[in-house]
């Protein structure tokens, strides 16, 4: 186990109103265009073998910065990362 996942399981286990999840991105390009994040629990998250653990957290967007790290285009995945806020619509 990385340092970093550590210290996150440790934090998590100190905040437990915060659900933390393990989020992947997906290999794949999606229609050419971009890579898909996902969390832990999505119907369609691909094996292990399509996708990049890009690290475990509740904060989304954070996420999505570490996934910018792997990918230039990230998009977050409709079916997992549904957000909830009014103002985040396309
Ligand atoms: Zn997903």
């Amino acid at each position: 186990m990385k340092t970093q996942q550590l210290f996150d399981t440790l934090l998590s286990w100190f905040r437990p109103g915060q659900k933390t999840h393990v989020f992947y991105v997906e290999k794949r390009l999606k229609f050419g265009k971009y890579h898909v994040l996902h969390r832990d629990h999505c119907e369609v998250l691909p094996d292990v073998n399509g996708r990049l653990e890009v690290g475990r957290g509740s904060d989304m967007e954070l996420m999505l910065t570490q996934a910018n790290k792997h990918y230039q285009h990230v998009q977050l995945c409709q079916q997992c990362c549904k957000i909830e806020k009014p103002e985040s619509i396309a």
